[in-house]
């Protein structure tokens, strides 16, 4: 059974007399999704059956054909799941708050289960659909191993005040995914058309797609596998190196919902000893990523430097006059035409292959900063390249990357020095220290010579 807390009605409504829907959004998986498990349960105590929908929108948050593409062959194998389970699934495009309604109508809709996500745009979309329907609406939390609005309800000032909240409620909410049922409900076994559906999507095709990892349930589970094996028991000390790569690289995967963070908290937990590898990841993977979903749920300027605290702002006000070494535009940040060879090998990773290691979108980020008009100009340059060419990008790890590195949000205050004021200073020097920067500079040079020289698949 669902943890009755992990659901959150948002609409008592009339229940119609037909489907229960699952309106799918933020977790596409079949597998480890409590949302589409309360769908079921809402489902079989009812005695009806259930679809699931899938609403595909043209634009969103700056994103390019990298992520749709990425998204689509992971919506394509949620497909085959959910018919392995007589579970039909369909794809509507363009507005949801015009398609939902809508489909809610033609299919004679009894309940609707929606998944949380704490960015305005989806809040936003679920608001204009709540107020055209009729039907009890359910939220149900299934990307948060603790439900983010039960983990806290405020926004928290630090990894070090949403913790010991966390940490309370584990023992709570890491528990084990019910089994699922396939359903009695024979349905017409129509497919989706895909290709129809790739040529009608009207999207931004000038950032090409990854090669280099699978989508879906099953990419996300060797990937994980992959770092178990390898890289677990090597994590806290060596994933700050970026030549290195002992780091999960599930970020995509957890942003498309691909994986269930609870599986993978739950399978460290039960097969690998506790020490200081699995506390680290565990860290990351638990307080780091679901404090992130508190500030953009508790934080309405999430995007914006009206979320930098007080004491931030001020400091960065206090040196907005400091004088500049560098200034780049947007333009030349995006080409990589800084100063800086390493900042632009970093820049550089994540335009041609979508990522880019953790400890250098830090130092990335501050040195936007550093070499930008003002700390506005600055939040905006990262989160633009952040959004447009991560493929794990406009997520709220993202936004919270961003505001941390630029105006110390989670942070505290440092020592105080030009440009940065009191927020942490970053430089090439301590880079050097960490780890052989010329060696990465090489390497992703030759990557990017590489990878020009083969054809675009757009
Ligand atoms: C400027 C900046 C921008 C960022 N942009 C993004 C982004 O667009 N999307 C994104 O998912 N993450 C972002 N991060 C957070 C972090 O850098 C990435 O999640 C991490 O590098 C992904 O690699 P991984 O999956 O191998 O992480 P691992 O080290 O293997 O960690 C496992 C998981 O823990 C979570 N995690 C790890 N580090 C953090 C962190 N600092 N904050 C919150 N959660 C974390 C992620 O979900 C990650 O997949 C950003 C950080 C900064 C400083």
């Amino acid at each position: 059974m669902v943890n009755i807390k992990r659901v959150r009605n948002l609409k008592k409504g009339r229940p119609g007399n037909g489907w229960v829907l699952y309106w799918m959004s933020r977790d596409q998986r079949v597998h480890d999704n409590w949302a589409l498990s309360y769908a079921i349960e809402v489902a079989e105590n009812e005695d009806r059956p259930i679809m699931v929908v899938f609403n595909l929108v043209e634009k969103f948050l700056g994103s390019t054909w990298r992520q749709y593409d990425f998204m689509i062959k992971g919506l394509r194998k949620v497909e085959s799941g959910l018919a392995a389970l007589n579970i039909p699934f369909m794809i509507v495009l363009g507005d949801p708050a015009i398609n939902i309604p809508q489909f809610i109508k033609l299919h004679h809709i009894s309940r609707l289960v929606i998944d949380f996500d704490p960015l305005k745009i989806k809040q936003q979309w679920q608001k204009e659909v709540i107020r055209q329907i009729d039907i009890p609406v359910d939220e149900v939390d299934a990307h948060n191993i603790v439900p983010c609005r039960i983990a806290s309800d405020k926004e928290e000032y630090a990894a070090s005040t949403f913790r010991p909240k966390i940490t309370r409620l584990l023992p709570e909410f890491l528990d084990e995914f019910p089994p699922l049922v396939r359903q009695h409900e024979s349905f017409n076994k129509h497919r989706i058309n895909w290709e129809v559906v790739t040529i009608t999507l009207q999207t931004d095709h000038s950032v090409r797609p990854v090669e280099w990892l699978t989508p879906g349930e099953k990419g996300a589970r060797a990937v994980f596998d992959k770092f178990l094996e390898n890289s677990m028991n090597v994590y806290a000390h060596k994933r700050n190196d970026p030549n290195e790569k002992h780091v999960s690289g599930l970020s995509p995967y957890l942003h498309f919902g691909h994986i269930s963070a609870q599986r993978i908290a739950l399978d460290v937990l039960k097969n690998l000893p506790r020490n200081e590898h699995t506390e680290a990841f565990l860290e990351e993977l638990i307080v780091r990523r679901e404090l992130s979903d508190n500030f953009c749920l508790y934080n309405h300027g999430y995007d914006n430097i009206s979320s930098f605290r007080p004491w931030a702002l001020k400091s960065l006000n206090d040196h907005q006059d400091d004088q500049r070494d560098y200034v780049y535009s947007v333009r030349e940040f995006e080409n990589a035409l800084t100063h800086d060879p390493l900042w632009n090998a970093a820049q550089k990773q994540m335009v041609y292959t979508g990522t880019m290691p953790g400890y250098l979108r830090m130092y990335w980020a501050k040195k936007i900063l550093e070499w930008s008009a003002s700390p506005e100009e600055a939040l905006h340059t990262a989160i633009k390249l952040n959004d447009r060419y991560q493929l794990d990008g406009r997520d709220p790890n993202g936004y919270t990357g961003c505001a941390w590195s630029i105006g110390g949000v989670h942070d505290r205050a440092w020592g105080e020095r030009k440009i940065f004021g009191k927020i942490r200073y970053m430089n090439r020097k301590g880079c050097d220290r960490k780890f052989d920067t010329e060696r990465y500079i090489s390497r992703i040079n030759t990557l990017v010579r590489n990878l020009s020289k083969s054809p675009s698949p757009q």
